[in-house]
């Protein structure tokens, strides 16, 4: 845990929205800008994907990320690497303590496999990653998504090795700030999933302001 608030006031953002619960936010992050995302209610997960934006093929990579630090979980001072070996972001501030990069995002068919056949037609953070790219580039499909990190998911490693879908550790009003070394295309699914603890049960609005570099 690497617990460190920012000096950024909100009023300052040049940027802010409010993403629903259950839906998708796309945007371009220039180099120098900083991101935040705001766990309104708290235990929300935030399944986010980054990729270069001048180049989709160079995108975030959870096993680089992990190697690089030599720890599987992320917070303030993970450097997220892409596939390419570039830093496309650095975590600069974080008031959770600790964000996930093992569980990857719920999707139609791990829901049916996990949970029951009729939990197949649930909404599912693919579902929303899909509808996020038709909006921005043809280029991104299916096939782009790869890791993604889930901010705000708790799912610790047990001694023996174990994943475990744990209760969250985050509360309303933590948050975590990020800075783009690069140009970086930023792609969030708000998640939608009711069948594990990591919204709580209860899916809830997340917010998400940016700055410009000083
Ligand atoms: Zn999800």
């Amino acid at each position: 845990m690497a617990i460190l608030g920012s000096p950024l006031s909100s009023t300052q953002a040049c940027y802010q929205a409010i993403v629903p619960a259950g839906d998708p936010w796309i945007r371009e992050l220039q180099r120098g800008q900083r991101v935040r995302i705001v766990d309104l209610h708290g235990n929300q997960a935030v399944d986010t994907l980054f990729y270069n934006a001048h180049n989709y093929a160079d995108r975030y990579s959870a096993q680089d990320t992990i190697r690089e630090q030599g720890n599987i979980y992320l917070s303030t001072g993970t450097r997220l690497i892409s596939t390419n070996g570039n830093t496309l972001l650095t975590i600069v501030a974080d008031t959770c303590g600790r964000h996930d990069t093992l569980g990857g995002a719920c999707a139609n068919e791990s829901n049916m496999v996990r949970y029951d056949l009729d939990k197949r037609y649930m909404h599912a953070c693919r579902n929303s990653f899909l509808k996020a790219a038709w909006s921005w580039h043809k280029e991104l499909t299916k096939r782009d998504q790869t890791c993604n990190i889930n901010f705000f998911m708790n799912v610790p490693v047990t001694p023996d090795g174990r994943l475990t879908f744990e209760d969250g550790i985050s509360e309303a009003g933590k948050y975590v700030e990020l800075l783009a070394e690069m140009d970086v295309l930023m792609v969030v699914s708000n998640c939608p999933q009711l069948n594990n603890p990591c919204n709580g049960y209860n899916p809830t609005p997340v917010e998400i302001l940016i700055w410009d570099p000083d």
